[in-house]
Order: C-alpha cells, then structure tokens, then sequence
C-alpha cells in the first residue's frame, strides 16, 4: 500500500506545552509579516490533552507573553493561588513548616489541569491556522544523510504478531523544513537523537522521578480554594528524592500526588504503594475524608536542570520543553519553562525559514536566544538543587539553603555538582537489605482511600488495541529470568505504576509476562531499569490514557 507523504514548514511531534505555544508563536510571527507557514503538531494521545498530565502549577510568565488576554479567551485555570503550605510528615504527625523558601513561593500563580490547558491551547493554535493531528504516534526520524526532514507515523492494523491485519494503513511521511521534538519526557525520538549525534557529551546525565497523582471529587464546597500544599518526609526515607502534593482545582476536584526520585536505592520499592501510604497519613486522610478518586496517572518528570540540558539542536530539529530538560526541580515546575523555549524555538525557526537555512549553525538562534532569556538565568540559579539529593534529604536541604545565599552554587562552590544517572543508584537486594526483612508491606487496598494497581489504572481510562505488536522492547530475557530476579528481584514489576510487568510461574520457573494494554506512558521503565534493556516505544496512534482532569 502506497505511503502518504504530507509536505509542511514545521512539524512539532507531541501535543503538549512546549510544541503548542512553539506552534502558536510561529503562526503570529507568520501572520504578522504577511507571510504563510504550514505548521503541524501531532501527537499521539486520541484527544489532544489526552496524554498532558502534571501537578500543575502554573507560572503564567511565558503564557502572558504568548497570549496576554488569555482570560479573556478561556483559559481554563482552575485558581488563583492565595495560599502556600508546606509540612514535613512522621509516620503519624505532621508539622507545618513555618517559612515558604523562595523557590515555593506560588502566590499569583494558577492552579491547572494540564489536559484541559493543552486542549485549550490546541484550540488557540487551530485558529491560527495550525493543522493539529491527534491520533498518530510519531516513530522515526526522517533523514537526509545528517540532516532531519521530518518523521514517519506508526502503522495502524498491524496485529501482535507484526503482519498486516484487514485493517492495515500504512504511517504517513511528514516531510518538513524543521522537525521540533516536544515529546515530554524521555521522547522516544528524543532519546535517539540524543544518542545519534551525542547531544548530551559533557552534560549531567538526566535523572528522572515519577510522579503519581488521582484527582479526587469532594463534598461540595470542601476544596480550598487557592490552596496549594507540598509534603516532605513520609512515606519517602531520607535517601529518597520526592514528596507530596495537594493542589485545589475547581468543580470541587482536588490533585493529590506523589513525586518519587527515580534514583532510589531499595530495589524493592514501590512507587505506586509508597503513593498509597501517602494518603493513609492521618494528615491526608482527613482532608480526602468522604471524597471519591475520579481519575489517577503517572508520568516521568526530568529533574537535573541546568547541568543536564542537552545541545538543542541539530541540522534540521530540536529539542523543545520535557524532552529537553526544560523544568526547574527547585520550583517544582516546568510548563512555563516548557513553553518558553517551544516560543524562543519558533523564532529561531522563522528567521531560519526566511533564510532558507535550517543547518545546525542557523538553528543555533534557538540555543542562542535561550542564552539571552529568563530560562537561562532562571535555571542557573537551580543548577545545583537536585544533585543536592545525592546526600541525602538533610543534606539537600543544607545544600539548598547554601543555594540562596551562594547564587545557586551550594555545595558546587567552585564546581558544578555531579550526579550519576538515577538506575545506578539502585542497590542490590542483598546489598541493601543486608539480612534485614526485604521489602514492606502494602497498606490494605480497600477501594475507597486506597487502590491497588488495577483499580487505577481502570480510573486513567486507558485503552490499547490488544492485536498489535508489544510497545515495550526486552532486549534479552534471560537477563530478567537469571541475573535480575536474583540481583534486583525484578524492579520493573514495583517500579511501573500500571502492573504492565510480572513475573509469572511458567514450567516451574518464574518468567517476565507483559500486560502492554495498562501501559498509562510513563516511561519509568525505559528510565528506571538496571540493565538498560527496556525501550518504550509508541503504541498505535490514539492509544493509552484518556486523561481528562489531570
Ligand atoms: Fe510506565 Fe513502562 Fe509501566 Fe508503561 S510499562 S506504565 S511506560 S513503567
């Protein structure tokens, strides 16, 4: 069956912050010097903001600049924040810290849903002519020799066992003069441009946490509005990067969630059911108290700033918001940041178009002008936060600390702070439990504060097709059946939030059995594994969850 093949200026591949305000710049730049641009977005999720999940708070600084009248055009913000709490939790009490620092300061801004925004967005970008394609999984980068021209969609219809089913319709070429990547985090394409032309030789690897938030309805009138609040301590030990948030949306919803470091040392942890111990502290339980869980996902979130901001750009493309490590683990957010460099993207991309020039040395305009802006000095200022954790909790804080009165240096006085990538820090089972009992218990899942695995991810609406080849790659199972169920007692059955990975008794031995249809596209695996065998890559287009509050 012949390909179809569409020719446009710029495809920005994934639907979310960074590729939609990148979008939207560029269709005003064209506009406003009479020219015409044909700008595509696609993204994989069915709806446009199907597949957008975040705490979210919003720093509304980039979306001022983009559409300064965003309240008059709708802007679904859930509230204004009037009020920031944070609190350090035991086991059983908890402890309001009596001063906000700085970087949590969150007076002014917006609480959002992330899916609700992105369809906004989108919206805002059709009107201006962007051609917005949901439901197609972008797989592979199109290359004139080292030069990108734009990428290839997945096939729709094939069946598991990778032949053409009656279905079948071949992916479609998008051939373009610039390729922007804004596939959030760990992006596939990202990830293989990355490695293809070393983007990230002499950056601090990445290190990602997972964040795991339900959105919950409560009795009438029981959100606080504006109130937004982070958690430090339980359920997390102090080796472990993370906490938890309360977040106030409107229509009574509330966002309670979870962040949990990527770069734990207990192979035997699990993110999900550390996150299901959260909400049975006394704390969190009495503000969840008679309310009911609507809506529940995970994504990865890229957290070594600064330092691990890859090269931008190549000859043809670059790399836009998540997928460039565009979030401050200070602030605990992203999305302004995300959508300033999709912004400070477009601008370098008009200006390339007009030359006709789109080589890495005219790209550079990109890089360049974030140099120039408030992302470069916002994050400079957070450059040596997250490395802070390699000491522990206390010793971050201190680091952190030291950060407000040192410039952002911290610890890194006369040097940039290292950090190893987050999988390596994973200790053996032995070697961490030392003879001590391994593992802890799950809280009971009574289906009403606490749910198990399944029963989540029945509330992220996600749907796969069963008949279509597994969208996760084991590179060698006999590292899973022998040397990891051994080593590391298979973390991929703990560490993904969707019971996607088990270890099941076949012929009298244990063997890996994958669940794809749960997967909710958190990428933890393709992050987290010790052995570096497992690649995500994008199911059928249209598949996954089908966020709409998150
Ligand atoms: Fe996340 Fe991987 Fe599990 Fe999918 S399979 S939910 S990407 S950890």
């Amino acid at each position: 069956m012949p390909r179809e093949s569409l020719e446009v200026d710029v495809v920005f591949v994934g639907g979310g912050p960074a590729s939609l305000a990148g979008a939207i710049r560029l269709a005003q730049l064209a506009r406003a010097a009479g020219k015409e641009l044909s700008i595509a977005v696609i993204e994989k999720g069915k709806q446009m903001g199907s597949h957008g999940l975040s705490g979210a708070v919003l720093d509304p600084i980039a979306l001022r600049d983009l559409l300064p009248d965003f309240r008059k055009r709708g802007a679904p913000i859930e509230w204004e924040i009037t009020e920031d709490r944070l609190y350090f939790l035991t086991a059983r009490k908890y402890f309001p810290v009596p001063y906000t620092p700085p970087p949590l300061y969150n007076h002014g801004f917006f609480t959002i849903s992330l899916s609700r925004f992105v369809e906004w967005l989108a919206a805002e970008a059709e009107k201006l002519g962007v051609m917005i394609f949901p439901g197609f999984s972008a797989v592979e980068l199109l290359y004139d020799a080292d030069r990108v021209v734009g990428v290839r969609t997945g096939d729709k219809g094939v069946g598991r066992n990778s032949q053409p089913k009656e279905n079948f319709e071949p992916g479609i070429d998008v051939r373009a003069g610039i390729t922007a990547l804004g596939e959030g985090p760990r992006g596939t394409l990202s990830k293989g441009l990355i490695q293809r032309f070393r983007l990230d030789s002499g950056r601090n690897p990445q290190v990602y946490s997972i964040g795991i938030k339900e959105i919950w309805e409560l009795p009438k009138g029981r959100v606080d509005r504006g109130r937004v609040i982070h958690t430090l301590g339980f359920p997390l030990d102090s080796s472990t990067f993370g906490g938890g948030f309360l977040y106030s949306l409107s229509r009574d919803l509330l966002s309670v969630g979870l962040v949990v470091g990527l770069s734990y040392l207990d192979p035997l942890l699990d993110p999900h059911q550390e996150f299901q111990r959260f909400k049975t502290h006394p704390f969190i339980a009495s503000i969840l108290e008679g309310g009911k869980m609507v809506e529940y996902g995970a994504k990865a979130i890229p957290e070594s700033g600064y330092f691990a901001v890859p090269q931008l750009v190549v000859d043809g493309a670059a790399l836009i918001g998540d997928s460039a490590g565009f979030l401050n683990p200070q602030r605990l957010k992203g999305i302004h940041l995300a959508m300033k460099s999709g912004m400070l993207a477009a601008e370098a991309f008009f200006e390339a178009l007009e030359r006709k020039d789109v080589s890495r040395q005219q790209m550079e305009g990109y890089p360049r002008r974030v140099r120039e802006s408030w992302i470069q000095r916002e994050l400079y200022r957070s450059r040596n936060f997250h490395q802070g954790f390699k000491y522990g909790l206390w010793g971050a804080l201190l680091n952190a600390g030291l950060m407000q009165v040192t410039g952002g240096r911290g610890f890194g006085l006369f040097h940039r702070l290292h950090e190893e990538p987050g999988f390596a820090r994973m200790r053996k089972v032995e070697e961490y439990y030392r003879g001590r009992p391994a593992g802890t218990q799950p809280p009971p899942f009574n289906g009403k504060l606490t749910f198990d695995k399944l029963t989540d991810v029945h509330f992220s609406r996600t749907a796969h097709q069963e008949d279509q080849p597994v969208h996760l790659r084991i590179h060698d199972y006999s590292i899973c059946h022998e040397r990891c169920i051994r080593e590391y007692g298979n973390p991929c059955q703990r560490f993904c939030p969707a019971s996607v990975y088990e270890m099941v008794e076949m012929d009298g031995q244990k063997k890996l059995q994958l669940n794809p249809s749960n997967c909710v596209h958190c990428k933890t695996c393709d992050i987290m594994d010790p052995y570096e065998i497992i690649t995500w890559v994008p199911p059928e287009g249209g598949d996954g969850p089908g966020w709409q509050h998150s």
